[in-house]
């Protein structure tokens, strides 16, 4: 897969993704990231990429012809601007999908994460400044993605996020596939049965909910004792328990994940469970196996 960035600060990019699984999916050809400086793509003696917007107001816009021409040079059809660069020009080539950041975007989830995993190439376009020219948006991007509810000073955050997550996905990319498959905001999927060597696979797939509570050695940690259930080796029970954790913590965090998913009839039994624990002894809305040891 190819991850293309159009930003004013190509150098953002150098040191992020040195580090871990996106160093790793680059060195081994999973992913290539490139980087380019908006400004290359300006004609001027001052390189100008921004201008002062129509109609008044603050700050100043990122004006439409140089990201225009930035597409182009990668071989994308932009507004009229013929296209040069590195994309295969075969009929069948598929066009990337190209994102602009923006708060005002869809939200990037998971699920949007797990889409563009399956693609060859995405272009993200950073934008800085008071935003974007809208022509941008309306003619030429795919779509408009925002990483949440805040505003960040610039869009290179927001496609490291975006990179970062979606490299994690990649066959290949993280040494056990499975666990990408396991975690908060995953709908279920296939459980590959190696999965069931070390442990009650039926324990794994969030189903969408946030992920279940992990705990390592040592089993006593200054007082702190690991959940009895996870040491006495019932598999059975340790799934009941994962589930019922990653429920409660659901409904303690994010309570709207709860009215997405599909329940099982044993999630609405647990819930029920928990309900009635935080009515009768939870402290702050906590079940009592996610209460903070404040003593
Ligand atoms: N005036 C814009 C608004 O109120 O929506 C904010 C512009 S922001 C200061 C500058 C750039 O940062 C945006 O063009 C966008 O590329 C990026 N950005 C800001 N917040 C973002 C978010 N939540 N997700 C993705 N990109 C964001």
């Amino acid at each position: 897969m190819r991850f293309d960035v159009v930003t004013i600060f190509p150098g953002f990019f150098s040191g992020v993704f040195e580090h871990g699984i996106v160093r790793r999916a680059q060195a081994e050809g999973l992913v290539t990231i490139a980087a380019h400086d908006l400004r290359a793509f300006t004609h001027d003696r001052h390189r100008t990429v921004d201008d002062r917007p129509f109609g008044g107001g603050e700050g100043m816009i990122l004006k439409p012809e140089p990201l225009a021409e930035a597409l182009g040079s990668l071989g994308i059809d932009a507004l009229g601007i013929e296209p040069l660069g590195i994309a295969p020009k075969t009929e069948n080539a598929v066009r990337p999908q190209v994102i602009l950041l923006s708060a005002q975007g869809q939200r990037f989830t998971q699920g949007v994460a797990r889409e563009l995993a399956g693609l060859d190439r995405v272009v993200l376009l950073c934008g800085r400044y008071e935003g974007v020219d809208e022509r941008i948006s309306e003619h030429l991007a795919d779509r408009e993605v925002s990483i949440g509810d805040y505003v960040l000073s610039g869009g290179e955050l927001g496609a490291a996020v975006i990179m970062d997550t979606v490299t994690r996905l990649i066959p290949g990319a993280v040494g056990n596939q499975n666990s990408t498959r396991q975690e908060s905001f995953t709908e279920s999927f296939p459980v590959s049965p190696d999965l069931s060597a070390g442990g009650p696979s039926a324990t794994c797939g969030s189903g969408g909910l946030l992920d279940y509570p992990h705990y390592t050695r040592p089993a006593d940690f200054r007082g702190m004792a690991v959940p009895e259930v996870l040491v006495n080796g019932n598999h059975d029970q340790i799934r009941s328990w994962r589930r019922k954790t990653a429920l409660a913590k659901t409904l303690r965090n994010r309570p709207d994940l709860l009215e997405r998913v599909a329940l099982t009839e044993e999630d609405k039994e647990l819930l029920a469970q928990i309900k009635l624990a935080q009515g009768t002894q939870g402290e702050m809305g906590q079940a009592p196996s996610l209460q903070k040891n404040r003593n």
